[in-house]
């Protein structure tokens, strides 16, 4: 194709301060295929775009080349531009100049030329790219939430209230995840249950909501707008349909278990409602403790249960559901403190996180809001409180800050002193980082009106002396070892991605980043989409974040779901592989290596051929690498584009 167009980013400084755009145009106007080159300063600014369409419509440009940031940024942008301007937007191409010239070089010539190259070898590609039109698909109009914590709540309601059925997968028996476990919230100090579980009634009770708490998604294929999702319901030993969560079989069951919702500062029964607000509110029978599943002998729940719930056969069963997006909301963990060693690895049973003293302090916790140490349920006089446990520790733990301990260490420190006026409250603090409405503001009248005494340094050593704790560290204001007796330490955990969170990453075929957190397909601009279409991200499984934010970011999720069920179609990438049958031997490498299962090995012509599903590729190009005859090609950036391309560098 001849008649292509060049147009050159200043991009502010961004490209002009390294590259010559003056001169960049005056090389490439001449190179063959080209028509015409000119700069801009902000290509992608308004006027930048309709010098673009005027061009197209002056000049007859039958290609356009925007040379300028990487394709993730603006690809679509301009796509749209073209496309505005009467011209196919699959003859549309960046040139990223600025990611991979301006901003990693410095010496201007260089820059230049290498911005020249780059631009050539994109007109070797745009030369020989066909006019596509993009691949349609039908779109089921039902989502799946997968984590029932704040996020998965937040956005299961918002979907189901636009009238489209929700599917909820929460892997505990009752949704409500952390915020559950939380006495009061900053910056407000609400109660955090007063405010959860009316969300949680709600899920329960939604037309538009199936809950399938106490599972799993075992299974996820399709593709955008048409997955199929298998679910594994695990054995509650329960018939659902009959408990009506009355309770007597708990108090008659013999077996005392740590409770994983009091964080282990209480015991629960082998058979189990999680908390008195759990939605539902069935039993379950730990079956890994039950006295019937150890022993053969017991049954104890089952003569008391009025309503002869109690069903020990019950085995795993297995649902499948069709949706059409995908929301995950998997949340998070603390980092384990036996991973501390300086601070007791987690055998000091007064050394203890934040979840747990949210439980002291809860009124329906353990000790009925009471502040008392675990060890022997005295008071704490001395609490010593630290920040960044596991956190900005790169050589130790995790580099990464949790974002959150700085607030809720200060809204701990304030809710002691609320509980314990004559009590010490002591912070060690790195830096403290309150961004946030109304967070800073929250933060000193944790200091002022709590009297909290706040040290900068970070304890090198907690140890246990008789009755006491003694925390050793240095005071990096005056450079002075401090060293502190108290009655309690109470340690600001790094926030960690849940655990399985890589496994269902893999079954969902979407990416991490290196500590586990799910990625988002652009930090800035799709803060809540992944990479791979029809997959969302909300709450702490993307990144540490408050109640507020995560909130904020369901409620974003369900927006972009509701935003593809307002669609008649989808359109699905045209920019896919493709098997030239008579060269393909069926020999079955390109679904092997194939990551999107779009491959399928079919008879055509009285032989074994490669077929591609259009709607599954995600056009990663890595059957065009595998295949032996060189009978796969991927449209648009084809083995002779790239030769091509190849040879325009050099
Ligand atoms: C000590 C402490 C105090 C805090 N105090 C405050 C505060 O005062 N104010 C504030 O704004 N924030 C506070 N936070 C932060 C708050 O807890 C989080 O912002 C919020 O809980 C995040 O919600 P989430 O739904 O993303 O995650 P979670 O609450 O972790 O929920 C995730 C849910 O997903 C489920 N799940 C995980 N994996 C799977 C799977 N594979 N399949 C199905 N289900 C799965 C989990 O069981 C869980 O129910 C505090 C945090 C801590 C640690």
């Amino acid at each position: 194709m001849d008649g292509i167009g060049v147009f050159v980013c200043h991009c502010g400084i961004n490209i002009a301060g390294t590259v010559d755009v003056e001169k960049v145009v005056e090389e490439t106007k001449n190179y063959p295929g080209v028509i015409h080159a000119e700069d801009y300063i902000y290509m992608c600014s308004d006027p930048g775009q309709n010098i673009i369409r005027e061009r197209i419509r002056e000049k007859k440009l039958r290609g356009v080349i925007v040379a300028a940031c990487s394709p993730t940024l603006h690809e679509t942008t301009f796509r749209r531009t073209v496309a505005s301007a009467g011209l196919n937007p699959y003859l549309f191409e960046c040139a990223n100049i600025r990611e991979q010239c301006s901003w990693v070089h410095e010496n201007r010539q260089w820059a230049t030329q290498k911005a020249i190259r780059i631009i050539k070898t994109i007109v070797e590609k745009l030369r020989l790219n066909e006019a596509l039109i993009p691949i349609k698909t039908p779109v089921t109009r039902r989502a799946l939430v997968i984590g029932g914590g704040i996020a998965g709540i937040q956005a299961s309601l918002d979907i189901a209230d636009a009238g489209y059925e929700t599917i909820l997968v929460e892997r505990e028996p009752s949704i409500g995840g952390h915020m559950a476990q939380l006495s009061e919230t900053f910056p407000t100090l609400d109660c955090s249950q007063c405010i959860l579980t009316p969300k949680m009634v709600e899920v329960g009770h939604h037309p538009n909501i199936k809950l399938y708490s106490y599972s799993e998604v075992e299974e996820v294929s399709g593709y955008v707008g048409n997955f199929k999702v298998k679910i594994k319901g695990k054995p509650r030993f329960i018939d659902f349909d009959k408990c009506i969560g009355c309770g007597i079989c708990l108090g008659k069951c013999p077996v005392e278990v740590a409770s994983e919702f009091e964080q282990g500062l209480a015991t629960r029964k082998a058979i189990y409602i999680p908390f008195p607000q759990a939605v539902p509110a069935k039993a379950v029978i730990d079956a890994e403790h039950c006295f019937y599943f150890q022993t053969g002998r017991c049954k104890i729940c089952e003569k008391f249960c009025p309503t002869e719930a109690v069903d020990y056969n019950q085995k795993e069963e297995f649902v499948e559901e069709e949706v059409g997006a995908i929301v995950v909301a998997t949340g998070y963990e603390l980092y384990p403190v036996e991973k501390i060693t300086e601070y007791g690895k987690g055998e000091y049973k007064d050394v203890i996180n934040g979840l747990q003293f949210e439980r002291l302090l809860s009124a329906s916790g353990p000790t009925q809001g009471e502040i008392r140490r675990p060890s022997d349920g005295k008071i704490p006089k001395t609490v010593v409180f630290i920040s960044c446990a596991g956190s900005r520790d790169p050589e130790h733990h995790l580099p990464y800050c949790s974002k959150i301990c700085c607030m809720y260490t200060a809204k701990h420190a304030l809710l002691y002193k609320h509980h314990i006026p004559d009590g010490e409250a002591i912070v060690f603090y790195l830096d403290t980082r309150t961004a946030g409405k109304d967070y800073e503001e929250f933060f000193t009248r944790a200091r002022e009106e709590g009297k909290v005494t706040y040290i900068k340094g970070k304890p090198s050593r907690v140890i246990k002396e008789g009755d006491d704790l003694v925390v050793w560290s240095v005071n990096q204001l005056t450079g002075g070892k401090i060293q502190v007796n108290c009655d309690m330490v109470v340690l600001s955990m790094a926030i960690v991605s849940s655990s399985g969170v890589l496994e269902l990453a893999r079954k969902l075929k979407i990416q991490t980043n290196a500590y586990g957190f799910l990625s988002e397909a652009h930090p800035k601009l799709r803060p809540v989409e992944s990479l791979v279409p029809g997959f969302y991200l909300a709450g702490c499984a993307q990144a540490q974040k408050d109640i507020p934010d995560t909130v904020a970011q369901a409620s974003a999720a369900a927006a972009k779901v509701l935003d593809m069920f307002s669609q008649e179609e989808l359109q699905h990438e045209p920019l896919v592989a493709t098997v030239e049958e008579d060269i393909c031997s069926g020999c079955e490498m390109c679904i092997s290596v194939c990551p999107y299962e779009a491959r399928e090995i079919k008879p055509k012509n009285g032989k074994r051929v490669a077929e591609v599903n259009e709607a599954l590729c995600e056009g990663c190009g890595a059957c065009v690498a595998a295949c032996p005859a060189g009978a796969t090609q991927q449209r648009n950036l084809r083995d002779l584009q790239l030769s091509k391309m190849v040879e325009a560098a050099f």
